[in-house]
C-alpha cells in the first residue's frame, strides 16, 4: 500500500458517487480513485467527468474497474470519461457471464503519460517481427507471471472477433434490455424494495428486507430455493450497501422464455416464503448437493480435497 490507506466514499440517494463527499475526501494525499461505471448498483455515474476533474485536480489518477463494462460496449470509452487506467475483466464482459467461477484475465490499458511505468515485458515490434521488450527504464518491473490465464484471452478474442463491433454493441444493449425487463416485471409484484432511485443498466440490486422481517426467510434461502426451479440463482449479499441484497443481472444470451422463467421462479419463491417458510429455509431440495456448510468448506483443516482410498481387502485364501 506504500503508506496509503483506503477511504470509502458514500453514495447519494440516487446510488451514485456523492460529489460533495468526494470533494471533501480528495486532497494532496490522494493517489487515485477506483470505480466501475456503471457502478455495482447498475447505475451509470452521470457525473463521471466531474468526478475525474475532482481527482485530477487533487493530483490523483482515475482507475476504471472494468467489471461492469458490458452495458456500455460501443457507447462510451473509459478514456473519454476521464479514466487514466483501465482493466477489462475479459472473463466477465467477453464471453463468460459472472466469470463462470473460473480463472480470470484482463488487459490493463493506460494513458500515454503512464505508458513508461507499465510492467515488463511489453510486446514490441521491430518492423519485421514482434518481440518481448524488457528494456523499459521506468517500468514497475515484472508483475507475477506474464502470460496469465491464456485460455481466457483466446476465448475473449474469439468472442470479440465473432461478434464484431456491431455485435458487441448489440450484446450490451440486449443485456440492458433484458435486465430492465426483469426489473419491471419483478417490481410490479410489489414484494421487494429497490433501494436508490437511479436508472439501471445491466444489473439491479433489490432488498428482501421487508419479506425477511415478515417471514424469517432470508435472501440466501430464496436463492437456494430458486435452484429447485432449475434457474441460476442471483448473487446475494453484494454489494454490502444494500441490506439482504439480491443482485440480478441478465446477460444478452437469455431469451424471453428464460427471462420469464427466472421471474416466475423468483416470484413463486417469494409467495412460498409467505405460505410455507420452512420449505424455503431448507432448500435446495432437488439438487444433487444440498445446502453446504460454507464455513467448513473454506476452512483448510476441515476441507477435504481428495478421496480417501479404501484399504485393500485381505484375501484369506492366499
Ligand atoms: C466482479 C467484480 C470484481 C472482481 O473481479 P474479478 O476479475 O472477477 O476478480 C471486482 N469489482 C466489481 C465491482 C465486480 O463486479
Amino acid at each position: 500500500m506504500a503508506g496509503f490507506k483506503v477511504v470509502v466514499v458514500p453514495s447519494n440517494s440516487e446510488g451514485m458517487v456523492d460529489l460533495a463527499a468526494l470533494q471533501r475526501a480528495a486532497s494532496k494525499a490522494t493517489a487515485g480513485l477506483m470505480i466501475t461505471n456503471p457502478n455495482t448498483l447498475g447505475i451509470f455515474e452521470r457525473d463521471i467527468v466531474k468526478i475525474a476533474s475532482i481527482i485530477h485536480e487533487a493530483g490523483g489518477l482515475l482507475y476504471y474497474d472494468g467489471a461492469n463494462f458490458n452495458p456500455i460496449l460501443g457507447k462510451v470509452r473509459p478514456g473519454d470519461m476521464g479514466f487514466d487506467i483501465v482493466h477489462l475483466n475479459l472473463h466477465k464482459t467477453f464471453a463468460t457471464p459472472h466469470g463462470g467461477g473460473g480463472p480470470g484475465a484482463g488487459p490493463v490499458g493506460v494513458t500515454r503519460s503512464l505508458e513508461r511505468f507499465l510492467p515488463v515485458p511489453m510486446v514490441g515490434y521491430d518492423g519485421e517481427k514482434y518481440f518481448l521488450d524488457y528494456d523499459i527504464p521506468d517500468s514497475v518491473g515484472k508483475v507475477r507471471s506474464y502470460f496469465g490465464s491464456v485460455g481466457i484471452l483466446v476465448r475473449a478474442y474469439a468472442y470479440i472477433m465473432s461478434l464484431g463491433i456491431d455485435g458487441l454493441e448489440a450484446a450490451g444493449e440486449t443485456a440492458v434490455l433484458n435486465t430492465n425487463y426483469i426489473l419491471s416485471r419483478v417490481m410490479k409484484e410489489k414484494i421487494f424494495e429497490l433501494p436508490y432511485s437511479g436508472r439501471r443498466k445491466h444489473e439491479f440490486v433489490l432488498s428482501t428486507r421487508k419479506l425477511t422481517d415478515r417471514t424469517g426467510v432470508r435472501a440466501l434461502d430464496m436463492a437456494k430455493r430458486m435452484l429447485d426451479s432449475g434457474v441460476h440463482a442471483p448473487t446475494i449479499y453484494f454489494p454490502l450497501t444494500v441490506d439482504e441484497a439480491m443482485m440480478i443481472e441478465a446477460p444478452d444470451t437469455e431469451n424471453l422464455y428464460d427471462l420469464d422463467e427466472f421471474v416466475n421462479a423468483l416470484v413463486s419463491v417469494a409467495r412460498e416464503a409467505e405460505k410455507d417458510p420452512a420449505i424455503v429455509k431448507g432448500a435446495p431440495h432437488q439438487t444433487t448437493v444440498g445446502r453446504i456448510d460454507e464455513v467448513k468448506a473454506s476452512h483448510p483443516r476441515t476441507l477435504k480435497l481428495k478421496w480417501d482410498s479404501p484399504k485393500p481387502k485381505q484375501d484369506k485364501r492366499v
